[in-house]
């Protein structure tokens, strides 16, 4: 284990174990008798995740001498049991067991098990058998519900085995899915910057520096992930679950999500690719909200602040009936409209309050350019690092015309109270010639309206 997965343990609420390494599944036994002494366990996987690891974890219980009930073990796709049904069945079947469960597991199914466990106030431990997502060691659960990926809070798992080789077996996409959902934390933390340049929310400095020293290091390899080397697999499975650790440590998702999820947040709740085999996933839509908002950062950097006028961004600053109907028009579907209202309110300022903010704005925007500018990579660094790993790197290739990508940008700045840049825009009063930039001649959307 690295060190700073070690240090990160120290001042997790949840997480108390975390192994990796090359084959380090055959240790699930003894995990799992150092977290749960005494405690008998079942396996939870699905046909995909037992083949990939089930017997190898089974016989490691085995030999740690933990006695086991009957595996449960859930049909091979993902879209069969995704939704929050799944959790009551899990929940159910776990109820009248004495048993902690040991998931084999990526994405949904951790969630899955993650939820049925938290519902009974059991812990929990996973095996990862994909570096496809950064939600291991987080707390809460993502689980379709009604149609609408909701999240759950519930505790994280106690313990967690991550074996590179099981990991880099993995198919290409999820490793590629996983890659996506990292690469967001750059243009994500340049977010996080702007909120405390602004006084808005200030950084962390501990759960910074759990995320974003090793960032660069985690995704320096897209290749050598696409291929499966258990090198740079252990990079990215460590950037990935450091993510988790952070945000188990701040109690928000904040360390590891800015604008560019909310790209992927906007097309999750509309169910775009929902229905897609496989889905598209989490982390192939946060890869092209990456692109997205590196490419909004690339005209912030080159934005003459002199020429904004502060008495025409306060003059045109909507009131808040007027900025409960600018997001109620951005936003057809009922359900997105409501959460997005709520969420908009939560940032919101107050027609007293503007012109200080816009002054502020401009008094700290040297600060603001200086210490993005030392945290971003371009639209075309991001698209060409996304494309190295074999991910989706174009919006057309997630099925995004350029409309709706436009469309998404003003989307994704309502559907959370988080602070990015994009509210930095739209407080200056250009928000929309900024986005619209991006889609005229020397704008990135412009030059690359289609995948290349
Ligand atoms: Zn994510």
């Amino acid at each position: 284990m690295s060190e700073l997965i070690e240090q990160a343990l120290q001042t997790a609420t949840d997480t108390k174990d975390i192994v990796t390494g090359s084959g380090v599944v055959d240790r699930a036994g003894e995990v799992f008798v150092k977290n749960f002494p005494g405690k008998r366990a079942i396996i939870v996987a699905d046909e995909n995740t037992w083949a990939a690891a089930g017997e190898a974890v089974q016989k490691s219980l085995t030999d740690a001498g933990v006695e086991q009930e009957e595996p449960f073990i859930f049909p091979g796709t993902p879209t069969l049991y995704a939704g929050y049904e799944n959790v009551t069945t899990v929940r159910e079947h776990l109820k009248p067991l004495d048993a902690v469960a040991c998931s084999v597991a990526s994405g949904t199914l951790n969630d899955l098990t993650k939820l049925a466990s938290g519902e009974l106030g059991r812990p929990y431990m996973n095996v990862c058998t994909a570096a496809s997502m950064d939600g291991y060691a987080a707390f809460g659960a993502s689980i379709t519900r009604d149609g609408f990926k909701i999240t759950r809070n519930c505790p994280a798992p106690a313990a967690l085995v991550a074996d590179l080789d099981v990991m880099g077996a993995a198919p290409k996409r999820l490793t590629a899915t996983g890659y996506g959902d990292l690469i967001e934390k750059i243009p994500g933390g340049a977010d996080w910057l702007v909120a405390d340049e602004l006084g808005v929310e200030a950084v962390d400095d501990y759960v910074w520096n759990l995320v974003q020293p090793g960032l660069r290091d985690a995704l320096a390899d897209p290749e050598g992930c696409a291929a499966g080397e258990p090198e740079a697999i252990g990079r990215l499975a460590e950037g990935l679950l450091m993510s988790g650790l952070a945000m188990q440590a701040h109690q928000s998702s904040r360390p590891a999500s800015g604008a560019g999820h909310n790209f992927s947040h906007q097309w999750e709740m509309e169910g775009h690719g929902l229905d897609w085999e496989p889905p598209l996933s989490h982390g192939n839509k946060v890869g092209i909200g990456t692109v997205a908002s590196c490419a909004l950062y690339e005209k912030v950097l080159e934005l003459d602040i002199d020429s904004v006028d502060l008495d025409a961004a306060v003059a045109a600053w909507p009131d808040p009936d007027a900025n409960d109907a600018r997001v109620e028009a951005l936003q057809d579907i009922p359900a997105i409209r409501e959460a997005a209202l709520q969420q908009s309110r939560g940032k919101y300022v107050e027609p007293s309050q503007i012109r200080e903010r816009v002054e502020q704005i401009k008094q700290h925007w040297p600060a603001i350019i200086q210490r993005v500018r030392e945290q971003l990579i371009t639209a075309e660094e991001a698209a060409s690092l996304l494309k190295r790993v074999g991910a989706p790197y174009h919006p057309e290739m997630i099925g995004i015309d350029q409309d709706k990508l436009k469309k998404t940008y003003f989307q994704a700045q309502t559907i959370r109270s988080r602070y990015t840049m994009f509210d930095t825009l739209q407080e200056l009063g250009i928000f929309g010639d900024v986005v619209e930039s991006l889609f005229q001649p020397g704008g990135y959307w412009h030059e690359h309206p289609t995948p290349q």
